[in-house]
């Protein structure tokens, strides 16, 4: 799935790429309509971000590598528009780390999640879960609360990118803990998140999958001591200041 008529020379081939990601997201059935709208929010954030990794997303994303490879029950939740943005993204990271990929999303049907799966497998998925919904997330209305008790139900840790703020939440409520993408540093999902990751998911998800990679041999000794010395709000602070500042490439810009 590429765009068809960006050129990669363009100057904002990435947002016109994750545009054409997400309208195509729509018409398969897999992104909703409020997706549209998330995304739209979500390239707000990112353009003032200078549309790049900033230092501070790099470190909390090695960090959420850590977290996945040193986890018992890791877990990647995949909503409407993570599984347009970055299908094969997230098998990978899957692979990666030995986590499983369970589908999560707002406004569920039933024909909507076939749709996901359908579209994750296509990207080389073998087992996804989300489709049993036999758990439930305490504190949430019973429609949002769906999980499944073997995946996000018992999950040491998640990895959930774009997730409401709510849910964000009444995950981090259970103890589990939270690995969240989103580009805005302000959103109660960044704030509730054990590891928050402000980046694109589209550009996280990669990254996150090659810190697994150089990662692969560290022992356990060595992922407590990065996962120990994580400051969340500093990222956030870094994120937010990046944004209230223009940061190194805000001439890029103008
Ligand atoms: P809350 O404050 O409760 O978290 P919210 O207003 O952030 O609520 P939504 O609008 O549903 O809730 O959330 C969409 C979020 O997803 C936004 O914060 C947006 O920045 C983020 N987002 C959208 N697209 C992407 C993307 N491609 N990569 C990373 N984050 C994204
Ligand atoms: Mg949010």
């Amino acid at each position: 799935m590429t765009g068809p008529e960006i050129p990669e020379s363009h100057p904002r081939y990435e947002s016109l790429l994750t545009r054409h990601r997400i309208e195509e997201g729509v018409d398969l059935g897999i992104t909703s309509k409020q997706g549209l709208i998330a995304q739209g929010r979500g390239e707000a954030f990112d353009y003032l971000l200078g549309e790049e990794t900033i230092p501070s997303a790099d470190a909390a994303e090695r960090v959420a590598a850590a977290h996945l490879l040193a986890a018992e029950r890791p877990v990647i939740s995949v909503n409407g528009n993570v599984a347009a943005l970055a299908p094969g993204e997230t098998v990978a990271l899957a692979a990666a780390t030995g986590a499983d990929i369970e589908i999560n999303l707002f406004n569920r049907t039933d024909e909507r999640m076939e749709r996901i799966a359908e579209h994750l497998r296509e990207h080389g998925a073998e087992r996804i879960k989300g489709l049993a919904a036999d758990g439930r997330i305490p504190g949430l209305d019973h429609e949002r609360a769906k999980v499944d008790a073997d995946g996000i139900g018992s999950a040491d840790v998640v990895l959930v990118p774009l997730e409401d703020g709510d849910r964000a939440a009444a995950i981090a409520e259970t103890g589990t803990t939270e690995l969240v993408v989103d580009l805005n540093p302000l959103s109660r999902s960044a704030k509730a998140a054990t590891v928050p990751i402000v980046d694109n998911v589209l550009r996280a998800v990669p990254n996150v999958t090659a810190h697994a990679e150089d990662l692969a041999g560290a022992d356990e000794a060595a992922l407590a001591e990065l996962i120990g010395s994580f400051d969340a709000e500093a990222t956030l602070d870094a994120a937010e200041e990046r944004i209230r500042s223009g940061g190194p490439s805000c001439d890029r810009l103008t």
